[in-house]
């Protein structure tokens, strides 16, 4: 697969450059030169295939040829050593669990697949990959757990010290080995301003070669398309019309979702459910794509003021606003409302949602006022363990601790505590 930067200011490239950039050098996103459709056998037959089939016909296309057949079926088959179960509510709501991996965040699949690419294209370089990455909490985590142990990587995570759950934490500073930590005396934007600015500091790319690990890197995002595969597999001989509700961020997994489409898969309409960072939401309502400073919510991996992969989404609809409307709707949410519905899906369905969930469920729920004979689909993109305070409070009970987050609560946290750019450049230059 050929792939071109949305700025268009670079020369194309392929797979295996893309992920070991992440970034165009004209700092734009990268994106696939064509897609090919799969066949209408592959969804009418897609009952006879495994999960791991279903990933490999899905992503071939864009790996190859940088990675072998063999190769990427050994990849694949490593990454997806989990569940993806959805749970029907009822007649019109379901809701697609991707949080059964190994830091129980949907994020996991991505980081496992880019880490493997890059070790792959790694391997037999002597010049070892450092992957930088900022995170305001489940990213650290996926990135720590996804990269640990492949070699030739080593993996920089900047956190904001106070800023992330014990949990969060945890699952950032207790790896050790290719992982380090860098706890900074600040905030998320902090974190950053730093990796940016450190990717722009020709002193220190032409010593070391930087890479991201967020969801602007092919290599995480592409994946996320199996999840809408796997779900219409379960879903598709009960149902019609499949919706799927998407908790919105950076909108890399609901991006992912319409590249499922885009390969064929029967998918109805996509809703972009977002908390009060709504630039998405309004940019629908107005035609007027307005980025500002996001705010914090309780469902914080959703707060971003400005979204990543929305141009992404904008190149898929060939910038057709009418066509984008047509196969999109956008909702948002409070956190007054998130934690009504929290307790509603708890007391009608006796399910534990989390807070990003709980704000995919309500998306649901306002698209099927006009669409009652949808099934709508809501992505639950984290364990509700992950965010025990918020829970645990609205519903009022206690939730018990997966065994994934059990087996880190008695480790010992090691980080490096940096207050500036200085110290991060001093830390990665020695
Ligand atoms: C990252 C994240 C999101 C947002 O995903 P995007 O791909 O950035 O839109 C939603 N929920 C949780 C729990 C996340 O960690």
């Amino acid at each position: 697969m050929t792939y071109f930067s949305l700025n268009k200011q670079a020369p194309d490239t392929t797979f295996k450059d893309a992920v070991i950039k992440g970034l165009a050098p004209d700092k734009g996103l990268y994106f696939p030169k064509h897609i090919t459709a799969l066949p209408k056998s592959f969804f009418e037959n897609i009952d006879d295939l495994s999960y791991t089939e279903i990933a490999f016909e899905a992503i071939r296309q864009f790996v190859s040829p940088d990675i072998p057949e063999a190769i990427l079926k050994d990849i694949i088959q490593d990454t997806l050593n989990f569940n993806f179960p959805v749970v029907e509510l009822d007649k019109n709501i379901s809701t697609l669990e991707l949080f059964h991996g190994p830091t129980m965040a949907f994020k996991d699949v991505g980081a496992r697949f880019m880490a493997r690419c890059l070790g792959y294209f790694n391997a037999n370089n002597t010049n070892e990959v450092t992957v930088l990455v900022a995170t305001s909490g489940d990213t650290g985590g996926a990135v720590a757990n996804g990269f640990l142990g492949v070699k030739g990587v080593n993996v920089v995570i900047l956190y904001p010290s106070g800023k992330v759950s014990d949990i969060q934490e945890k699952q950032l500073t207790t790896l050790g080995q290719n992982i380090t930590a860098l706890e900074v005396d600040g905030v998320f934007d902090d974190c950053q301003d730093m990796v940016k600015r450190a990717f722009l500091d020709e002193e220190l790319t032409n010593k070391m070669q930087l890479t991201s690990a967020n969801s602007i890197n092919v290599a995480r995002w592409l994946p996320q398309l199996f999840y809408f595969m796997f779900a219409y597999k379960q879903l598709h001989n009960s149902y019609d019309d499949i919706v799927f509700s998407i908790p919105s961020g950076n909108f890399g997994n609901i991006c992912a979702g319409m590249m499922a489409q885009q390969l064929g898969l029967p998918i109805k309409h996509f809703v972009a459910s977002n908390n009060a960072n709504n630039v998405v939401t309004t940019y629908l309502n107005t035609e007027t794509y307005k980025p500002k400073p996001s705010v914090q919510t309780i469902s914080n991996a959703m707060d971003v003021g400005n979204p990543s992969n929305f141009i992404r989404i904008q190149e898929i609809y060939k910038n057709d606003f009418s066509k984008l409307k047509e196969n999109l709707s956008s909702f948002s949410f409070t956190d007054d409302a998130t934690r009504l519905a929290l307790k509603e899906i708890y007391e009608t369905y006796n399910y534990i949602a989390d807070p990003h969930g709980a704000v995919g469920y309500l998306g649901c729920k306002s698209y099927l006022k006009n669409h009652p004979d949808a099934h709508c689909v809501f992505l639950e993109t984290a364990h509700p363990t992950k965010f025990l305070d918020v829970v645990e409070d609205v519903i009022k009970t206690t939730v018990d601790l997966p065994p994934q987050i059990k087996a880190i609560m008695h480790k010992e946290k090691v980080a490096t505590s940096i207050s500036n750019y200085t110290d991060l450049k001093e830390f990665l230059l020695k």
